[in-house]
């Protein structure tokens, strides 16, 4: 743990010559703003603009030039957007038992502006641990090379080559057939041409059968330069609106513990973008959105507000503008089903415990993934990133019971956002205008109340799991500050101890990574799905697959995507999902809670 980076071993830089080129697209029909609309025609009428009156290939050349065309033509229709960009890297180190495990870990988030040249702008201003790292790891070096930390490392691998991915740059081999989820898709393998110069694609894209849209894109770049490096990553990208295949996620690993491997850097990152149709600008939305309304409140009780009721209101009214602006920033899902199976929870500590609030207790979910909760007014919410690495529904409980005392101790934070000039400040200026830190003293107090919660709750007999998944995290929490950093609300670690409900994991049985029945904690990205298009969240829908050696538990750790690829109309049916096995949170839409006092 501690002062982790070995810098010497992780001077990884990458050229990025390709990302400052000109931009040279050719020019294509797509619309600047298609709405996601759901469409009834089926067949080729759901098809980007770009398809029409192009006649299907007949032969493979025919079928590498539709590939290249629609790839161009999603650089362009894309490139108006400003999506989230998360990058989340593990560092690994080897144990003996464990294989390899986190070591330290980096977090990112930014915009990426996808118009001329891959930029972003950063959400994480603050001057921690890791700008400090990029200047050291910058030190003494020219500033043409390209510091791979940085998202656009990541990022910039959703496309093949932005500026030149054509015939004169690459040579197509085509492969073979394969069905990737859903979907039929022809397989080509990428080799730049000799002259190509350096950065160029190198691996193989899945093509689906129907537009030629890239699905998929596995590889490297090719050429590094001296003392440059360029990463593997395998990136995906879904079918979220008609004719497009939008990219959103990146899996990268680098690393090699054979005996006797000198590999300089070992590391695992997962990139995930979402945003793609967050407004950038709202004055023309919000014009369209005035109402002219003669209506007047003519009930008979209709008068002023007491003061305990103008408090409320205030309360309500800075709620409202603190989840409002999140979701405009990209960062708050909006409403939907995981808040019901959180809200279901949430109901079952409060009728168990006869707790009455004027207002309901409402649940949202984070975006992002480091793992995090706070409240705001009478809403809870809590991070994807948390939800997914909960190993049951006793320890989801235990995260909601702690917001929940906060609500019910009346710890209200966030008044001060009832004022609306307060809400205006950019997306990027999100972590440095809004916060719900609470003072230690209410810290305990919430804890102690949210363990007399989870006591008096049909939890009370299930908290030996809550207890494990605080001791996994106490094991892990030494190497994984950045996922720890919460940004929002108060860390759940301080100075990588466990100070979050610690006194769960007294009573807790000893963790044991040999027992295979023993699931402390899960790895990232197993529960909650975002949609990259619409900022949408459900739970994951996977059949569990059985774990065999310690080495499969993974807690806390990134793991490659393999997403179930499925085109656009399929893929927004519920009904299409593959059958569920609901484990932990989505059985809790079925909890029935037993008044035990
Ligand atoms: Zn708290």
């Amino acid at each position: 743990m501690g002062r982790v980076m070995r810098t010497k071993n992780w001077l990884v830089l990458v050229v990025l010559a390709v990302a400052t080129m000109a931009v040279a697209q050719q020019p294509a029909s797509a619309p600047q703003n298609p709405q996601v609309v759901s469409t009834t025609q089926p067949g080729p009428a759901q098809s980007g603009p770009a398809q029409t009156n192009l006649a299907p290939p007949t032969t493979m050349d025919q079928v590498v030039d539709r590939v290249i065309l629609r790839e161009k033509d999603l650089i362009k229709f894309l490139s108006p957007r400003t999506p989230i960009v998360e990058t989340y890297l593990q560092n690994l180190t080897q144990d003996p038992q464990l294989g390899p495990i986190p070591q330290d870990d980096h977090y990112f988030l930014g915009r990426m502006d996808l118009s001329d040249s891959i930029d972003r702008s950063d959400y994480l201003q603050d001057k921690g641990k890791d700008e400090g790292m990029e200047k050291h790891l910058l030190g003494g070096l020219t500033k043409k090379f390209k510091f791979q930390y940085q998202p656009l490392g990541f990022s910039w691998m959703i496309f093949a080559d932005r500026n030149d991915f054509d015939r004169q740059h690459y040579d197509f081999h085509y492969a073979r057939r394969e069905f990737l989820g859903d979907v039929r898709c022809l397989v080509f393998d990428l080799t730049p041409k000799k002259d190509a110069g350096r950065g160029r694609f190198l691996g193989r894209i899945w093509v689906e059968d129907q537009d030629f849209s890239i699905v998929r894109l596995n590889g490297t770049y090719a050429h590094p330069s001296r003392n440059a490096y360029y990463f593997h990553m395998d990136s995906w990208r879904l079918n979220l609106l008609p004719g497009y295949w939008v990219p959103a996620y990146i899996y990268s690993e680098e690393g090699d513990f054979t005996a006797g491997a000198k590999n300089k850097i070992a590391f695992k990152a997962q990139t995930r973008m979402w945003g793609y149709n967050l407004k950038t600008s709202t004055a023309n939305d919000e014009l369209t959105n005035i109402r002219v309304d003669s209506v007047k409140d003519d009930t008979p009780t209709a008068q002023d507000a007491s003061p305990l009721a103008a408090e409320r209101e205030w309360q309500q009214q800075a709620e409202d503008n603190v989840l409002e602006r999140l979701e405009r920033a990209g960062l708050l899902a909006p409403e939907g089903d995981v808040d019901k199976i959180l809200q279901t929870v949430v109901n079952n500590l409060e009728i168990t415990n006869n707790i009455e609030l004027p207002r309901p207790v409402r649940t949202r979910v984070l975006t992002t993934s480091p793992l995090e909760t706070f409240s705001v007014g009478n809403t809870i919410v809590v991070s994807r990133g948390l939800i997914d690495v909960l190993p049951d529904e006793a320890s989801l409980a235990m995260v909601l019971a702690h917001e929940l005392a906060h609500i019910v101790l009346g710890h209200n934070l966030g008044s001060q956002y009832a004022f609306n000039d307060r809400m205006l400040f950019s997306d990027e200026g999100t972590y440095q205008n809004l916060g719900f830190k609470h003072i230690p003293q209410e810290e305990a107090a919430a804890d102690k109340k949210a363990i007399e919660m989870l006591k008096a709750s049909p939890y009370a007999q299930k908290l030996d799991t809550a207890g494990l998944f605080i001791r996994a995290l106490q094991v892990r929490a030494p190497s994984l500050s950045a996922l720890l950093q919460a940004h929002l609300g108060n860390n759940i670690t301080e100075n990588g101890t466990v100070t979050r409900m610690a006194q769960l994991a007294v009573s807790a049985p000893a963790l044991d990574w040999n027992k295979l029945d023993q699931i402390a904690a899960l790895p990232l990205g197993g529960r909650v799905k975002l949609n990259p298009w619409d900022d949408k969240v459900e739970i994951v829908k996977a059949q569990p697959v059985a774990i065999t050696s310690a080495r499969d538990k993974m807690p806390f750790e990134v793991t490659p995507f393999y997403p179930r690829l499925a085109r656009y109309n399929t893929a927004n049916a519920p009904a299409a999902t593959t059958a569920a096995t609901p484990t932990a949170p989505a059985t809790t839409a079925n909890a029935s809670p037993t008044p035990t006092n």
